[in-house]
């Protein structure tokens, strides 16, 4: 039997990069998924032709969630198609970074709009659609809601901010059996971090981050999407409000 048979899950921002390595991951695993997407169309059709391709259940959800009205939209399509909600992944994120001189009222919202705001919304319009039995989110982080590079003040910033909010809605569901954590990565290669300049081989960010990781390398989207199928599954039946760091060691 697999883990997650029956089970319903809605990942955020699962067009491409770590949000679609974790749609897979659980849709493996027995999910149905909705893949949701902001602007990526053919990046999500992409991402559902290949669950079904493997004999998964998964459709695609458009909605910007930053914006409410659209997480309702989300959350009502995931209803009328699949009928009820077992595990959520707040994985919609963008990251800029920017040294404190050249911060603008508008590097700020954005960030925190999605990577705040948004989650909160979302996970407060997710949890009404969680039967009595409870459900899990899973809070995508960052390790830089602890380690805060230069230049990273207001990305850092949103992080840390998502791992309180973690720990904090954990305490207020668990009586619900809503569980509710974090997985923290470390630097990922993915479509984001090449565009943002990051990740691209010999850069010197991805050398430097290579140089002080233990285990010698950067991360791939599927060395984080096994750690959100444990958190979803009943195998982590008994953890909540935790930050789970996957970083090859890196602090
Ligand atoms: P990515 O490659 O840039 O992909 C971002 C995904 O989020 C895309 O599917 C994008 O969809 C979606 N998205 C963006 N804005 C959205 C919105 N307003 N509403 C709905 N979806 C939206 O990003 P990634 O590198 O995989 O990062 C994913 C998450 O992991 C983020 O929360 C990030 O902070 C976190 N993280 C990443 C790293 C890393 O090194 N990559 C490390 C630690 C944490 P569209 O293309 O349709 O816009």
């Amino acid at each position: 039997m697999k883990k997650l048979e029956g089970k319903i899950a809605v990942v955020t921002g699962a067009s491409k990069g770590i949000g679609a390595s974790i749609a897979k991951h659980l849709a493996a695993e027995g999910a149905a998924v909705v893949v949701n997407y902001s602007s990526s169309k053919e990046g999500a059709d992409r991402v559902v032709a290949e669950i079904l391709s493997e004999g998964g259940k998964a459709i695609t959800v458009q909605a910007n969630v930053a914006k409410k009205a659209e997480i309702e939209h989300l959350f009502a399509e995931t209803q009328q198609v699949f009928g009820k909600l077992d595990i959520l992944v707040n994985n919609a994120g963008i990251y800029e970074f920017s040294p404190i001189e050249d911060i603008t009222e508008e590097h700020f919202h954005k960030q925190f709009d999605l990577n705040v705001l948004g989650l909160i919304l979302t996970s407060q319009q997710g949890v009404k659609h969680f039967g009595s039995a409870g459900g899990s989110i899973i809070n995508i982080s960052s390790i830089v809601s602890t380690l805060a590079p230069a230049n990273s003040s207001v990305y850092s910033a949103t992080k840390a901010a998502v791992d309180a909010v973690t720990k904090s809605l954990a305490k207020e569901l668990g009586s619900r059996n809503i569980r509710v954590n974090s997985i923290n990565p470390g630097m990922v290669e993915t479509e984001g971090t090449h565009t943002a300049g990051i990740t691209v081989a010999k850069s010197e960010g991805r050398q430097q981050t290579e140089a002080q990781t233990p285990l010698g390398r950067i991360g791939q989207p599927q060395d984080i999407a096994p750690a959100v199928v444990f958190l979803a599954s009943s195998d982590s039946a008994w953890i909540t409000g935790e930050t789970l760091y996957i970083s090859g060691g890196l602090r």
